[in-house]
Order: structure tokens, then sequence, then C-alpha cells
């Protein structure tokens, strides 16, 4: 093993130790001014005032674009300004699309209209709530089609390949593809590719339904008539489908932009509908054709088949207006007193298919039990070193827009001031403390866990987060896709972290992700997210305080090297042989620990000065931001990040080292001249951190 690694060990077994009176970047007077802060939020914090947020939030299903929404806007807006924070609202104009009519029968003998709307129950007053829409994709074309079905299980690339391998056309068909396995934008890419003329998705009950356990509303998984909805966007770019690159300034704005015209953007030209495993059983149990694939097989107990044969008629109808609509994020602002410049930002949206009760506003609520501390303690005189913000997105079910359309909005001067970006979308849905993240923010994450108690437990949330676990380490997941850190991390660079209370929600994005889903299956005395807006109050401060910003550069090295090791794995031979990458990481790694070693011993280092301190951390948000290619990455100049991209071919997952993902998957990893700029441009970026780091431990000294 490489000699960081040691260091590394070496620094993990100390850290307990020190601390008990230490926290990473704090000098020891300054780490007594935070544990002090942090217990005044923590007896601040109330359970109650999350719940009534949350019941403000989520009394309406409230989709963006739509006057619900804008009751959810102007609710933000007046809680975080009665906290005392500074206030902004940021309108864009950008292309929603609006639920329409969707009509799915099976031509039987007496022709059977197949149900696309939740079930009501008497338990739960919300599921009859008026203001529910039917089951729809945000973005499908429009049109009316008749033909017999295919199964193509998740409608994944291997899905349509094997499909293919089956000898079977599906040229004028109508396929059906259930929730599962990949963004579903892309089920509907693959299946216009393949020449169907539509397509419904379906909730099996083998993934979130019956086969799982109890259901709604005795259970929270998914019962017959739940439908998931959801945008279909697959676009080169995020953010408004109409402005890429660009920022969505309002229509009327003098310096709004040219937008492309509908006809020009990629969007589903078939219609795509969803569908709950009742109506889907109606298709699904009448099919005729050759047995699937073993693993194809659903959640029900009869054989599936791949085709549904000829006799039986599936008709799909969707009309649904593309539309541009104003949108709207807020962020409230706590000023800096020594730093206002530079910036913590925690965010979360606003919008959602329904209620949203979890999906996203239990973050939301989470934020602004929050910002109403924070807003408390400024009152009586406190101020953080750096400013906090919080931002409140809008449109992020449809694709990110209003995170990126802002991020695009306030790229450079982001860049050069955000320390963190912390997201909080659907944070609060189970008893599990769960973070993913930028790998430079891993100890100062785990580090706060240490110091916010477990309501169900004595156990601090690392304790908790390690139960059962052979490891010392909990395990973080990487950033991808799927919410509001997509132009943070894979933009502008900033790094990221989602961290949450995490359980299940088989019931997102349908009508029962609502207030009785979540006071009976996730959070009955809101105490998961009052420690959510405890924990992230620790850890928000803690980088806005710190004399030296708690970035980790050893994970980096250390995460570098098996990412290496990984993308040499996935290509089957060494393609590094030729570089000097593997020696520099571990040049990196060296540098790196010593950094990390000064940094411990900083509490008793008194030698550093004001300004020294000042350069140190400017030096540190710039090397975050090392990893920023400013033309981008050749296969999508809109993602810049040479660290991690989101996988182009499912979605939701992400590639580490992407350019050489893209070399392997488009068979470039002989063609030297491309292979040499690729190693080119890798080889920068570590030198440049080398050299930034090395900077950093002479000032250190
Ligand atoms: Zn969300």
């Amino acid at each position: 093993m490489k000699n960081y690694t040691i260091v590394l060990a070496y620094f993990l077994l100390l850290t307990p130790f020190l601390s008990a009176q230490n926290i990473t970047g704090f000098s020891s007077e300054n780490a007594d001014a935070q544990r002090q802060l942090e217990s005044q939020i923590r007896n601040l914090i109330d359970p109650d005032a999350f719940k009534s947020h949350l019941y403000a939030l989520s009394s309406e299903p409230h989709i963006a674009g739509t006057p619900e929404s804008q009751r959810v806007i102007q609710y933000i807006g007046d809680a975080m300004q009665s906290a005392g924070l500074e206030v902004n609202f940021y309108d864009y104009d950008v292309l929603l699309a609006e639920p329409g009519m969707v009509e799915i029968t099976l031509e039987l003998d007496e022709p059977l209209l197949l149900q696309n709307r939740e079930k009501e129950y008497k338990q739960d007053p919300w599921s009859s709530h008026p203001a529910l829409t039917h089951g729809w994709n945000a973005y499908s074309g429009s049109g009316k089609v008749s033909s017999e079905v295919i199964y193509v299980n998740y409608g994944r690339l291997e899905d349509f390949q094997k499909i293919d391998s089956l000898g079977i056309n599906l040229e004028g068909k109508i396929v059906l593809a259930r929730y599962g396995g990949n963004f579903r934008g892309f089920k509907a890419k693959y299946a216009e590719e393949a020449g169907a003329i539509g397509l419904i998705i379906f909730t099996d009950p083998a993934n979130s339904g019956f086969k799982l356990g109890d259901i709604y509303p005795d259970g929270p998984f998914n019962d017959a008539s739940a439908i998931q909805r959801g945008s279909l966007l697959t676009l080169d770019y995020y953010g408004d489908p109409l402005t890429p690159f660009e920022v969505a300034l309002p229509l009327d704005h003098p310096d709004s932009p040219v937008r492309k015209k509908i006809e020009e953007v990629a969007l589903p030209k078939i219609p795509v509908a969803p569908i709950g495993y009742g109506a889907a059983y109606e298709i699904l149990s009448r099919m005729e054709g050759q047995n699937v694939p073993e693993d194809w097989q659903g959640g029900f107990d009869f054989q599936y088949s791949v085709q549904g044969g000829p006799d039986l008629l599936v008709t799909l109808e969707v009309q649904q207006e593309r539309e541009i609509k104003r949108i709207t994020n807020i962020t409230g602002t706590i000023k800096g007193r020594d730093f206002p410049d530079e910036w913590v930002i925690i965010g979360c949206h606003h919008d959602a298919w329904t209620f949203g009760a979890a999906d996203p506003n239990s973050g939301t609520a989470m934020m602004l039990s929050l910002s109403d501390v924070l807003g408390e303690l400024l009152e009586g005189g406190w101020q953080p070193k750096r400013s906090i913000v919080f931002a409140h997105w809008d449109a992020e079910e449809f694709g990110l827009i209003g995170s990126v359309e802002w991020v695009e909005h306030h790229l450079e001067e982001l860049m050069a001031k955000t320390v963190v970006y912390l997201n909080s979308d659907m944070s609060v849905t189970g008893p599990n403390f769960r973070a993913s993240g930028t790998p430079s923010l891993h100890s100062a994450i785990m580090e706060a866990a240490t110091a916010v108690i477990h309501p169900d437990t004595q156990l601090n949330l690392l304790e908790y987060w390690l139960r059962g676990s052979q490891s010392e380490e909990p395990s973080f997941g990487r950033l991808g896709s799927g919410s509001d850190f997509v132009p943070f991390v894979h933009r502008a660079g900033i790094p990221s972290a989602q961290i949450s209370m995490s359980g299940r929600v088989p019931v997102y994005h349908s009508a029962f992700d609502n207030l009785f889903f979540y006071e009976q299956f996730i959070d009955s005395h809101f105490v998961y997210g009052a420690t959510l807006a405890e924990y992230y109050g620790v850890l928000a401060t803690r980088f806005a305080n710190a004399d030296i910003i708690p970035y980790d550069p050893l994970r980096t090295a250390s995460v570098l090297e098996q990412k290496i090791e990984e993308v040499t794995e996935i290509a089957g031979k060494d393609i590094f042989e030729a570089t000097n990458l593997p020696e520099l990481v571990d040049l990196l790694g060296e540098q790196a620990g010593f950094y990390n070693s000064l940094l411990n011993i900083f509490p008793k280092n008194d030698g550093l000065r004001d300004e020294n301190l000042q350069q140190l951390n400017s030096i540190l948000i710039g090397k975050e931001r090392q990893f920023i290619v400013e033309e981008g990455l050749e296969f999508r100049p809109w993602l810049r990040n040479v660290f991690l991209s989101p996988d182009p071919l499912q979605g939701y997952a992400a590639w580490a080292l992407p350019a050489y993902r893209y070399a392997i998957e488009m068979n470039l990893l002989d063609d030297l001249y491309h292979m040499h700029k690729t190693h080119q441009t890798h080889t920068q970026i570590l030198m440049d951190l080398i050299i930034s780091l090395s900077e950093l431990n002479e000032l250190m000294r």
C-alpha cells in the first residue's frame, strides 16, 4: 500500500482523541466558542417549528409554475424575512409542461379505461385533495397511438439490446417498461430510438409494492393505484431546455437571451405516461408472448411475457402543453462578519409533483427550522465569520431548472466565493444518517456527526451511522445526478454534499407523498427533522467559522488512487502505464498527509497570523476548483469536472474520471493522439494540485 494510506490511518486514529477538545481547522479558543454556539443551536432547535413549517409547505400540491407553488414561494420568503435574514427572489422564465390529459385504454370487447389517479382513503384526508392531478410524465410527446405491446423490463440500454437479440422489432409498437434501473427519461429516449410509438412506465410490485411489505395506507409500500410522476428530460445540458449555457432571465428583462425554438430541442416525440401496478396488471396478465428472461420477471405471480400478442391492443393518448413559465428561487443570507465574500450555501428545491411532504419539503422545513434558529442568534448579536446562504430552488422536478439557472447566472462569483454547497433535497425520510459528497468534505462531515446525538439512542450520529458495520469508516456515496448539487459539482467544481436522515419513500412522486405518510411512516414526532436541522447547523457553522476551512486533501488523493484502479479494471488493461499519473497521485498523497499533520497541530501553532490564514483559505478555495476544465468534457461540454460526471447512459449514477470512462465506452483507448491529450489534461491538473498543497504547507509551517 502507498505510504499516505498509512498517514490516513494514523490521522484517523488520532482524531477521536483530539476531538474531545479540538475541532479540525479551529484554534483552541475558537473551538470553545464554536462548541458553545453548537449547544445554543441544539437548545433552540424545535421539532414543533419543523412540524409547523412542514405543514405549511405541504398542505396542497404545488407543481412548479402554478399559483399553489407561488404560495409556497411567498411562505418561504416570509419565513426567512421574519427570521431576520436578507431575502432575495430570483425569477427565470423557463420551459415547463402541464399535466394535460392522459388516457390509456385496453381495447377489449368492452374497452377498459385504465386507472391513472391514486385511490382516495378515509384515513388519509390528503388523498382526496381536489388539486391532485392524474399521473403524467413531464415533457412527454403528444398524440394518440394504438398497437400491441412489448415489455422491455427496466428499459435500460442493455434491456433494449436484449430485445434486439431476441429478434423483436419495436417499430410501431407501444413499449411497457417498469420503474427502476435507470432514470425514466432514458426509457423514453431508448424506446423512441428503437422506433416505438408510445411508452407506458409502470410501478412493479417487486420494486416498491406488495412484494416488499404492507402497502399503503397500512404500510409504506405502494398500493395498486400509486403512480410515480416525473420528468423525461435527458438533454446534453441541464436546466431550462431553451437556454443552454445561458441564463433564462425573464422574457421582459433587457438581457433576456434569445431562446431556442421548442422544435430545436431533443424532447420526447412519442407519448409517454406512468401507471400504477393495478393498471399494469390489466395489461401484463393478458400478454401471451414468449416468457421473459428470468431476471425480467416482476412481482406478480403469473409468468411475464415479452410480447402482448396481436390481439391485445392498447391505446395511449397524451395531450400535453409545453409552455414558458415563471419560476422563482429564494435565498436568505446571513452576512459573514469577517469574510462576507466566502459563502456556505445550503440548498433544497421547493417544488413538488404533489404535496412533497418528503420530496422535497422535509428538506425545506429542516432549512427553515435552522434559519429560524440562526436568525434568533443573529438577533442576539451573533454573526458567523463567513456568510451562510439558504437557497430554495424552483422547478427541480422538471430538470434541476431553478438551481442550474442560478448557477449559470452567478457562475464566476460562485466559483470565486463558495466554500461548500450542502444539498438537502428530500433529506428527512427516516432514522438513518447518510451522506454522499466530494471526498475533501468527508472528514468534516464525520467529525460534525460526532457532535449530534441520534434521537432514538444515546449514540452520536457517526456511531449510529457505523452501527453493525465492520468498517471503521462509513461509506460515502458519490454525487452523480438527480438533484440540485449537479450544477455546483459538475459545472462549477464546488465541493458539495447531500446529507440526510434517510429511510424509504416507495410512494415517491405519488399523491401519497403527503403529511399522512410522513407522520405515519417517517417521523411521527418530527425528531428526525429537528436532529438533521441541528446537524446542518453544526456543519454549516463549522465551515463558516473555521480559522482554516476543514477540507481534507488526503481523501481526495486516496479516492483518486481508488478511481485509477477502478478505471483500469473497467478498461481491462493498464491505460495509465505510459503516464506518471499514479506517481503524481502518490505525490499528492504525500503532500496531503503532510498538510493534514500540520492542520492537526494547528490549534497549538500560534505562529499563523490572520493574513496567513486569509491567504491559506483563498488557496484552499481555489484548489477545490482545479478539477474544472474551462472547455468542458468532450462528450458533454456543459459538464466540466474531470474528477466526476453523471453517467450519460443511465442517469442517476456517476462516472469517476469521466474522460477515461468515455474513452473506454467509445473504444478510443488505441487512439494515441486522443489518449495523449487526455493524459496531458489530467497530469496538468494533478501537478497544479500538488503545487497548491506545497504552497499551503509552506504557509502552515
Ligand atoms: Zn426532490
